[in-house]
């Protein structure tokens, strides 16, 4: 609970400098920009928060913050655009890369009073800012080269352009060369269906879904056309026991949920252990999240990931022993 004298602080957010990626803030260096003090309510937690408005350069549209600082501050991202504010990246990338866990309050309730604690927590720290976790910290060095990989290197400000003209699309526009919106024919690029408390906790993001499968398949790791193959084979483990491969699965991809595990194998012999999945979308998040990761670690040792072949008909155990036990006898 927050003491009695922040009562009336409660529930609404006043900053003086809004936090923003380069690309937003546009090619001006002397960008001026319009206040207004609880202007809008924050797009995540709701709260009114101050809204920063200004014209990032010549041809560009007006913009605007989108969600308060606090929010911006606990996912380290831009208040207009959400991108992560070190990468560029959607977070669904970042979080993905990083093995972190993307928790998303439900009710409005929950989300206020969420932003809150997390508050709480920034100002208790002399940084100001939220302390990693020490996952975060302890992130392989390959999550953060895959991150490094796609990261835009530069500002990207054709994201400030005017939005593509609706009246255009129709054939309906009759303001020709004054219309201040975009005459182009949009693209699908899925950023249509994205929403932006999706963007924000980094979950069903189609944008951040089609950077990682395209990372995934530039690592060799294509999901098979063939959607009944739901299985993971793991290569080059160490000595290990199920339940060791197990632990690193969930820590590096917490968004695995124990149930969703239909079996895990190890085959000794050939230092592998194949994963089977209930279903196909948690097989290719899971493949997606381990390729960004740069594959799984366990006992200290990095595993490469392959997806499973064909359906294993006699379970993927009595098959892989099978092919290790060819492969010993050859
Ligand atoms: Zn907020
Ligand atoms: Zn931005
Ligand atoms: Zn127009």
């Amino acid at each position: 609970m927050p003491p009695k004298s922040d009562i009336n602080k409660v529930g609404t957010e006043s900053s003086d400098f809004p936090i923003l990626c380069e690309s937003c803030l546009g090619e001006n260096p002397y960008v001026r920009m319009s206040k207004q003090e609880y202007g809008k309510e924050c797009k995540i937690c709701t709260r009114p928060f101050t809204v920063f408005r200004w014209n990032p350069g010549a041809g560009a549209r007006f913009k605007k913050t989108e969600i308060c600082t606090t929010c911006a501050k606990i996912k380290n991202v831009c208040q207009t655009c959400l991108l992560d504010l070190e990468y560029g990246l959607p977070t669904q990338v970042r979080d993905a890369a990083l093995g972190r866990l993307n928790e998303a309050p439900t009710s409005d309730i929950n989300k206020q009073y969420y932003t809150q604690v997390m508050e709480q927590a920034m100002a208790n720290t002399s940084s100001g800012q939220l302390q990693d976790t020490p996952d975060a910290r302890m992130a392989s060095s390959a999550a953060k080269e895959m991150l490094k990989e796609l990261a835009r290197k530069d500002p990207y400000y054709k994201r400030n352009r005017p939005h593509i003209c609706s009246f255009f699309v129709k054939g309906e526009c009759t303001r020709g060369n004054e219309c201040p919106f975009r005459h182009e024919v949009p693209q699908e690029n899925g950023l249509e269906k994205q929403n932006m408390a999706d963007r924000y906790y980094g979950r069903n993001d189609p944008v951040a879904k089609k950077m990682l499968s395209a990372h995934a398949e530039s690592k060799g790791l294509v999901a098979p056309e063939d959607k009944s193959i739901m299985t993971l084979i793991f290569l080059g483990l160490p000595e290990c026991q199920e339940q060791d491969v197990r632990t690193s699965l969930l820590s590096s991809c917490p968004f695995i949920q124990q149930t969703q595990i239909k079996s895990l194998s190890i085959v000794a012999a050939s230092h592998c252990a194949f994963t089977t999945f209930v279903n196909r979308g948690i097989a290719e998040r899971t493949a997606e999240a381990l390729s960004a990761q740069g594959g799984i670690e366990v006992l200290g040792k990095r595993g490469k990931v392959v997806w499973g072949k064909s359906r294993p008909a006699r379970g993927a155990a009595a098959s892989a022993a099978a092919a290790g036990k060819a492969k010993a006898a050859a």
